[in-house]
């Protein structure tokens, strides 16, 4: 294979190994990283005959940048919306088929939110999307480290940072800016503190100050990203495209920036 995807996983294999392999174990950072050798955890029995292009089912075309991602990601949505939801790639045989090799097309950053799950609301299935989850999407060393994974290592095309409608995160981090303090135990206050900076920057805007603020951090998080070294660079040579959402929990429509 020569598509830009395949150097750029074998680019930057060794670099993950090395910074993921002590806590994730070499073997499972192969099991998870196989993408270019089906079979190969197989025992020595025979190899598929093909190779499965990236986020490519058996009905789909294959995914080669991050427009078309995203467009799959468009349409998954729209049919999860109009509750006309295909559930793709899930079943026996999804699983069989993608249990050697894994091809995402997608790297998704989300809430915690449980009425955000991320291949749910855009009817995809096993295979077909990298998702990191953190309450309010924020970023520290391991979400950052595993967004990169996802576009470096499983040579997806596309990141999306997700926010969404009444995310109880920022509410939370809005009710301790105006209280000037938090009063939540544990990390949790590491969360707010994290979320502080969009809330303070929509103060005084118009509109709905909690979604503005989800807006806010969307773009903020995305600035971030911006700054690794693994994603940045990727982004700048068009390897990788870069995209923020709004999900709509009345509508169950994500909105793309
Ligand atoms: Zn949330």
């Amino acid at each position: 294979m020569t598509d830009p995807a395949t150097s750029r996983r074998r680019f930057l294999t060794t670099a993950a190994t090395a910074a993921l392999g002590t806590t994730l174990g070499a073997s499972a950072l192969t099991a998870c990283a196989a993408s270019d050798q089906p079979g190969a955890e197989s025992g020595g029995t025979q190899p598929p005959a093909t190779v499965e292009p990236v986020g490519a089912p058996e009905t789909e075309p294959a995914i080669r940048t991050g427009e078309q991602a995203l467009q799959r990601l468009r349409e998954g949505n729209d049919r999860f919306a109009a509750n006309h939801a295909l559930h793709t790639d899930e079943g026996t045989e999804r699983r069989v088929a993608v249990s050697k090799s894994q091809h995402p097309f997608a790297t998704v950053l989300g809430c915690v939110d449980s009425r955000v799950p991320i291949e749910l609301v855009f009817d995809r299935g096993l295979g077909d999307l990298v998702v990191v989850r953190s309450a309010g999407g924020v970023l520290d060393h391991s979400v950052t480290g595993s967004l990169e994974f996802g576009i470096a290592e499983l040579g997806t095309p596309l990141l999306v940072v997700l926010g969404h409608q009444r995310c109880g995160a920022l509410d939370a981090t809005i009710k301790a800016v105006d209280a000037k303090h938090s009063e939540a135990e544990g990390e949790i206050g590491y969360l707010v503190e994290a979320l502080s900076p969009a809330v303070r920057q929509v103060a005084g805007h118009a509109g709905d100050r909690l979604a503005n603020a989800v807006h806010a951090n969307v773009d903020l998080v995305l600035a971030q990203l911006r700054k690794s070294t693994v994603i940045g660079p990727l982004e700048k040579a068009g390897k990788v495209k870069l995209v923020g959402a709004y999900y709509e929990l009345d509508t169950g429509k994500v909105l793309f920036s």
